[in-house]
């Protein structure tokens, strides 16, 4: 395969000056493989864990987690007071929180689907890069991945489209399907021009890595099917072309959240607090209120990329608000 021509620099730079990488303060990956490829006596590992829906067969795979601090990042208007005594009362820390990285897999009518692609090694966030070796472990080769569509395009999401070295295509088969919405945000010139410096290296990577497999993408808009059995949502706000996804076979049915919702405390039990990378805060917040409607209303189990992993389980509504509700885990998938 012809070498695609980005620049290493670029998006490593783009990768260190990523609005996550600036907000959180950490530093950005060295850009070589991680140590998880190491075994060792102190090693984690969220791994994959796989459920049918229908005849379809989902499999998450993780690509490693993101230490989200200051805390406030998960309410940008919550009171922080009110914020720290709802982590407490939920057992959870209260200066930081995890946000997992859940990608879903799914094999549906002899299609092989990823939806999303991680964050690779160069997203900013150095615990990524998992996703090529948690799919191989779980029987699923980088080259069998026929279709990848993405809820949208932020780091944590995409960049894991491209190999570590910024050189090549991840899964080198696979076509790809994007809202066009979000396609046209990321990559007008525009949105460059008026971008915060903060952020400015973060929409230069995205750009970088869209126009990368500009050939092999699909548009589509919310509403459409993208691929048999597989129906994107329109859950817009986090960013302009953010979408969910519904896997349907016969009546059995499993939403592929995003970032529609990213805690399962905080996004349910407070929808209108605003998650620090939710570009439109108003937006996102009735998004998130409208889907998790729909998921405790039709009883539709959702599967959350950022939730603790595997992020599978039910919204049950719980007066005006929501709560989470895990789904035990399936031994016989
Ligand atoms: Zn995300």
């Amino acid at each position: 395969m012809t070498p695609l021509l980005i620049p290493r620099r670029r998006l490593m730079t783009a990768a260190a000056a990523t609005g996550l990488t600036a907000a959180t303060g950490l530093a950005a990956a060295p850009g070589g493989r991680p140590a998880h490829a190491a075994t060792t006596a102190t090693d984690q590992v969220a791994g994959w864990y796989r459920r049918r829906v229908g005849d379809a067969i989902v499999t998450v795979a993780s690509d490693g987690w993101l230490d989200l601090q200051p805390i406030s990042l998960l309410g940008t208007n919550a009171p922080e007071d009110e914020l720290v005594a709802l982590l407490d009362a939920n057992f959870l820390p209260t200066d930081r929180a995890v946000g997992y990285i859940n990608v879903t897999h799914v094999q549906i009518g002899g299609r092989s689907v990823l939806i999303d692609a991680g964050g690779g090694v160069n997203s900013g966030f150095e615990a990524l890069g998992r996703l090529a070796d948690t799919l191989a472990l779980a029987g699923i080769e980088a080259a069998s991945v026929d279709t990848i569509v993405l809820t949208h395009a932020h780091p944590d999401h995409s960049f894991g489209i491209l190999d570590d070295a910024v050189t090549g295509l991840r899964f080198p088969n696979a076509d790809y399907a994007l809202a066009a919405a979000e396609h046209d945000f990321w990559t007008a010139e525009e949105t460059l021009a008026t971008a915060p410096a903060e952020i400015q290296g973060m929409v230069q990577g995205i750009a970088a890595t869209l126009q990368a497999v500009a050939e092999r993408t699909r548009f589509f808009a919310p509403g459409d099917e993208v691929v048999p059995g597989l129906t994107a949502i329109d859950t817009g706000g986090h960013t302009p072309g953010h979408v969910s996804y519904r896997i349907a076979d016969g009546d059995a049915q499993l939403v592929v959240v995003g970032d529609a919702a990213v805690h399962p405390i905080i996004s349910l039990t407070h929808p209108d607090w605003s998650f620090a990378f939710d570009m439109d805060g108003a937006a996102a917040a009735a998004s998130r209120r409208r889907l998790l409607d729909l998921l405790a209303a039709d009883r539709i189990p959702a599967l959350a990329y950022h939730f603790p992993f595997p992020g599978i389980g039910h919204v049950a509504a719980d007066g005006a608000v929501w709560r989470w509700v895990a789904e035990p885990f399936d031994w016989t998938p």
